[in-house]
């Protein structure tokens, strides 16, 4: 686990812009020259309205999407390029996909290997991508599930699990490749609200473990209780960063109070 005390910057946005192509050959700008940094060990929520550019953050950290401009940087390495002789070098899919390793990332939906039983889910990566020697990878496992609560579901299937225990898992097996910070995008937006509060208690958990974390969530006790910095997005852009306390009481934007007043 990464000490917490550390305040080492664990990703880095610097003016980061992203678009997408439109009709009429516009562009849609989704990042607006956007940049925010994230030390070791702080959870971080993100909060805003649908379409405000969210989940294109953890994508472009993640760079399952380039940018447009502006640099990311995880654990002091550029995401996506090397630094050759002074000049940025665009990275191979491998090194690419060596980077991402770095990060855990847990999706609305849970997306687990439907013919794979919750272990085998989970040792997949380690014993496929790292070469993990399998017993090692299942020993690791074990331990996760336990973490997670789910210990006598280690040789059950997905569809015989319910939403909650099946996020729980896709948070055990993002964990088994040993990230360093973990990105979550609305973890429990897809799940029965009864199912909500026991993927939030693995969250909590992990933050208080000492996780770096972002998460991507509508869930406002969650951010009030758990995040150290709720980062708030409207329109490509964020218009908040502060402790829960600063932005939940002390909003400086109007916009803030608007959205959190529809949300609360
Ligand atoms: P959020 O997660 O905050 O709801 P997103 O990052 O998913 O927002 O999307 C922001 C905007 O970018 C939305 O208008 C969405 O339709 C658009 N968008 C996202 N991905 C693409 C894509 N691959 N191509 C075109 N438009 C996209
Ligand atoms: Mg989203």
């Amino acid at each position: 686990m990464p000490e917490v005390n550390n305040p080492e910057t664990v990703i880095e946005l610097k003016r980061i812009t992203k678009s997408f192509p439109t009709k009429n050959f516009e562009r849609l700008v989704v990042l607006d020259d956007m940049s925010l940094n994230i030390k070791r060990g702080e959870v971080v929520c993100v909060i805003g309205p649908s379409g405000s550019g969210k989940s294109t953050m953890l994508r472009c950290i993640n760079r399952l999407e380039t940018l447009d401009s502006g640099e990311i940087r995880v654990l002091g390495e550029y995401v996506g390029y090397k630094e050759v002789n002074g000049s940025m070098e665009l990275l191979s899919e491998k090194a690419t996909a060596q980077q991402r390793q770095r990060l855990g990332m847990v999706f609305q939906q849970f997306n687990l290997f439907p013919h794979l039983t919750v272990l085998q889910n989970i040792i997949e990566a380690p014993t496929v991508v790292n070469g993990v020697h399998r017993k090692e990878a299942t020993k690791v496992a074990l331990e996760l599930l336990a973490k997670v609560g789910l210990t006598s579901k280690a040789d059950a299937y997905p569809g015989e699990l319910s939403g909650g225990q099946q996020q729980r898992v896709a948070i055990a097996r993002a964990l088994a490749m040993n990230p360093e910070v973990m990105l979550f995008d609305e973890p429990t937006s897809a799940l029965d609200p009864e199912l909500v509060g026991e993927v939030l208690r693995v969250m909590t958990d992990l933050a208080k473990a000492g996780m770096t974390m972002i998460v991507v969530t509508h869930e406002m006790q969650f951010a009030r209780e758990v995040a150290d910095r709720v980062v708030i997005m409207d329109k490509a852009k964020i218009i908040e960063d502060g402790t829960p306390e600063e932005v939940f009481e002390n909003p400086r934007s109007p916009r803030t109070r608007e959205f959190l007043a529809r949300v609360s």
